[in-house]
């Protein structure tokens, strides 16, 4: 990669997804966003679009890899990707098929599922731990539960144990 973030580009390209996820919660949806960053320029911006789009497939990820569009392989395998939230399997199979090498994850406490996938797989996972992340999925949870079940597959009823078998 001929770009290398620092911590302040990290920490600036996640505030970006921040409020990508600001936007869908105020949206009324799902408050999960994410950057994809090509040599320290920014390709696209997307959140979680189940409750926009009705959307079964468009995490904060996909979503923002679906508005990127058509790129190189090239370029796919020098970006880095931001999410506020640590990637379930389909947006984490996403990015292994497209050879993302480096994904930042805002927080992972309240979810997790594919990082050792991930890491399996050669790529870098950064969890930042950011308060903000974390604030913003315990919001969800505690007030709008059946959308964040609906979002990771699970039956409401289900989530907290679910949820928390996800965790590590
Ligand atoms: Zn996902």
């Amino acid at each position: 990669m001929t770009w290398t973030p620092t911590a302040d580009d990290d920490r600036r390209f996640l505030s970006l997804a921040i409020e990508q996820a600001r936007k869908s919660w105020d949206e009324g949806g799902v408050p999960i966003g994410a950057v994809l960053v090509h040599d320290g320029e920014v390709l696209a911006a997307g959140h979680n679009q189940r409750v926009q789009k009705d959307s079964a497939i468009f995490h904060g990820e996909t979503d923002t890899i679906e508005k990127a569009g058509r790129l190189r392989a090239s370029v796919y395998r020098e970006s880095v990707l931001y999410t506020t939230l640590s990637p379930c399997i389909m947006c984490s199979g996403t990015a292994l098929l497209y050879e993302i090498p480096r994904i930042v994850v805002g927080e992972n406490r309240t979810f997790e599922m594919a990082e050792s996938l991930l890491r399996e797989r050669g790529v870098t996972v950064d969890v930042l731990d950011d308060p903000e992340c974390i604030a913003l999925m315990e919001r969800m949870i505690a007030e709008r539960p059946e959308i964040w079940s609906e979002d990771i597959g699970v039956e409401a009823a289900e989530l907290g144990g679910q949820a928390k078998s996800q965790q590590r």
